[in-house]
């Protein structure tokens, strides 16, 4: 950040009085312009004995596939969001039937949190941010093209809960630099 969002002028790093770490702050109005981590909310939507997936058409990580999931926005409930990004990465209708994981990834200042959800109808298809959309069965998911780690964990974990037919919240960790690293509290 170079300007104050509130007045224009130039920003400095500097610690606030009381506060443990450095903040950007405006020379000419005083503005102290916190930055705090972001929520990323998403869902697996179910039908039948099959998940959607989404197949990237955008950087990062563009061909790979992955769970409908996206910035939460100013005012909504994180419910809300996961059913906004999953009509606009799939094209699908959900309703939520439980949040199922949260995840950490500190090292880039995210928080995910993963609902299971029911398609209501099977209608999908490839919005702007995606080139296709799929059903997929267990034996059929693209273990070695899926996008991100925390969406490979959050599938990993659903196919671990599944055969038991209870799925309990999971909250973890994604640590930097490494693959199969959900650490599960
Ligand atoms: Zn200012």
């Amino acid at each position: 950040m170079n300007y104050c969002s509130n007045c224009g002028k130039p920003v400095k790093l500097g610690t606030p009085p009381g506060d443990d770490r450095p903040r950007h702050l405006c020379t000419a109005c005083g503005t102290i312009h916190y930055e705090n981590p972001k929520v990323v909310v998403g869902c697996i939507p179910e039908m039948d004995d099959n998940i959607l997936l989404c197949r990237r058409a955008i950087e990062p990580m563009s061909g790979k596939w992955t769970l409908p999931a996206g910035y939460l926005e100013n005012g909504e409930t994180v419910a809300q969001g996961a059913q906004r990004e999953t009509l606009e990465e799939a094209g699908a209708r959900i309703e939520i039937i439980a949040p199922y994981a949260l995840f950490n990834i500190s090292y880039v200042s995210q928080i995910y949190v993963m609902f299971r959800a029911r398609m209501l109808d099977d209608h999908f298809e490839a919005g702007y941010e995606s080139s296709d959309v799929r059903f997929f069965s267990e034996n059929d998911i693209p273990w070695d093209e899926i996008a991100f780690t925390v969406i490979k964990a959050t599938l990993r974990q659903y196919y671990k809960d599944k055969p038991t037919g209870s799925f309990p919240f999971h909250m973890g960790d994604i640590l930097p630099k490494s693959r199969e690293n959900a650490g599960e509290y």
